[in-house]
């Protein structure tokens, strides 16, 4: 693996990827690398082989407070000054920098967090999209004039946030680093960015490849460490003027209800349990090809995961039937070996998920495939694609985010009835139609309490298409031009004009 940068944690990062497991001075603040200030440091695990990847640095309360006092320098130094065009110009030149180190980014994310290398590939175009999409935005923001009659001129400038916090899961690291990160840069914020404690890989070498793209020093700042502390304390933190997190819902709350104590702009992408109805009318295959995809992606940990399938009683059988074949020809593997499905990111997730099956079955739900181990995989956090049947909709495989590959399946014989079961949930985040009946679609999708409604397939969208929840799904938008907009502040400046006579 080659790479035209050559920092020390670049190289350390590269001994990673190649099979070293060593400590990586993790912490990037103003440019420079450097341990937690206490020396502390935990492992992260490669969810394939359980074995150990890396030591990086636990950071605390005091790296936090040195990365946001960074940020609040940079916000004042050369990026503050820049001219949205020579933003754009930076964004562009950052985006190159990435796709010049796609194949080492694609290997971290595999080693780090188990999914499929080609899915890893993708998810670092997809990063590259984000960012030229963003910047492309940086000079196209732009206020208005308000009438406030001849005495007045009275007009709206959109001005940088300030500093940001970005605090992201594990399920894209580097994905959802860059779906915060690039409209913050866009508009011309600093940023502070804790990755997930199982995940922080391809953050760090991000911030690295920023540095050496010309990103100025303190415009990027990465604290790994644990939740609790690194990403408690960034959340408190008074320089962080917005916080975005992407996460659980419990997590969200305790995020939120610190940001609303410190007065911060918030963005909550949180959790979902999304439906996606099935009428007797829909093309199967269609409809079965996107609850696999929908269901299975990314071994099913993902917000927007097609979870709970309302399923029109009459094609229920003929529909599930086909679900499981398709199923049962996916093939989980490590994520080197570049298959359909990879592990759970962790030996908790995977806990979490085989809880999940137990409950569901002690619950009457029936088991049609899956709800093991793969054979074979004796190693590693996998579970094999698992749908269930006959699931008490009001048992806790029906209710509650299981983040795993697991759906299930649920009857309905109306559609006030299908409409019902899927609201009935405190989750907001997705909701799906599949029929031919455009007028039934359009009125399911006004009826459906989501932020986004798929009618016919399932992940439609990009990072033009603002996602987000309502209800416990979270609040604000990310992507598109509204997701710029989390990072931009309205300062209206007026003007008194002298009064003249105009006799
Ligand atoms: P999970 O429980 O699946 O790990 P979380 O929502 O807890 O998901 O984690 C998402 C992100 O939130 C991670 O980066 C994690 O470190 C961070 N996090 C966890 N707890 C807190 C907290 N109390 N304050 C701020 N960030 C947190």
């Amino acid at each position: 693996m080659s790479s035209s940068w050559s920092s020390a944690v670049m190289t350390t990062l590269m001994e990673v990827a190649t099979g070293e497991a060593h400590t990586v001075p993790s912490i990037h603040i103003a440019g420079a690398e450097r341990a937690a200030q206490s020396g502390e440091t935990f492992a992260t695990i490669d969810p394939s082989s359980e074995k150990i990847l890396a030591h990086v640095a636990r950071g605390g309360a005091a790296d936090v407070d040195a990365a946001a006092t960074a940020a609040r320098e940079a916000l004042h130094g050369p990026w503050g000054r820049m001219s949205p065009q020579d933003r754009h110009a930076a964004l562009m030149t950052l985006a190159a920098a990435i796709e010049g180190h796609a194949e080492l980014l694609a290997r971290l994310e595999t080693l780090d967090c188990g999914k499929p290398l080609s899915a890893s590939a993708g998810d670092v175009r997809g990063a590259v999209a984000t960012l030229r999409y963003n910047a492309g935005a940086a000079d196209k923001m732009h206020g208005i004039s308000v009438p406030l009659g001849p005495d007045f001129v009275d007009f709206t400038e959109l001005v940088p946030l300030g500093v940001t916090g970005h605090i992201t899961p594990w399920n894209f690291p580097l994905g959802m680093a860059m779906r915060s990160l690039a409209p913050a840069l866009a508009a011309g914020c600093t940023a502070v960015l804790k990755p997930a404690e199982q995940t922080p890989l391809t953050t760090l070498a991000l911030a690295d490849i920023a540095r050496t793209a010309g990103i100025p020093p303190g415009v990027i700042n990465v604290v790994t460490g644990l939740g609790e502390e690194a990403g408690a304390a960034l959340t408190a933190h008074p320089l962080v003027s917005g916080i975005t997190f992407t996460g659980s819902v419990e997590t969200g709350r305790i995020v939120g209800a610190e940001a609303g104590r410190t007065l911060k702009s918030v963005v909550l992408e949180l959790g979902g349990k999304n439906p996606m109805i099935v009428f007797a009318d829909a093309d199967l295959d269609r409809a079965v090809a996107a609850a696999i995809e929908g269901g299975f992606d990314n071994t099913g940990q993902v917000c927007s995961s097609s979870s709970r399938l309302i399923v029109e009683r009459s094609i229920k059988d003929a529909f599930l039937e086909r679900l499981v074949a398709r199923a049962e020809t996916l093939v989980t593997a490590p994520g080197v070996d570049d298959r359909d499905l990879g592990p759970l990111v962790s030996a908790e997730q995977h806990g979490k998920v085989m809880d999940h099956i137990a409950a569901a079955r002690a619950d009457g739900a029936r088991t049609l495939t899956g709800g093991i181990r793969p054979p074979g995989l004796d190693k590693g956090y996998f579970v094999a694609p698992t749908v269930f049947d006959a699931v008490d909709p009001q048992s806790r495989i029906a209710r509650e985010e299981t983040f795993g590959p697991v759906v299930s399946a649920f009857a309905f014989d109306t559609e006030e009835e299908a409409i019902a079961l899927a609201n009935a949930l405190p989750f907001g985040l997705n909701a799906g139609v599949m029929t031919r009946d455009i007028d039934r679609a359009l009125a399911c999708a006004r009826d459906l309490e989501a932020g986004s409604v798929w009618i016919n397939g399932w992940f439609i969208g990009g990072v033009q298409a603002p996602t987000g929840g309502i209800k416990d799904s979270g609040t604000g938008r990310e992507r598109g031009l509204a997701g710029i907009m989390n990072y931009l502040t309205i300062k209206n400046i007026g003007i008194a004009l002298q009064k003249r006579d105009t006799g």
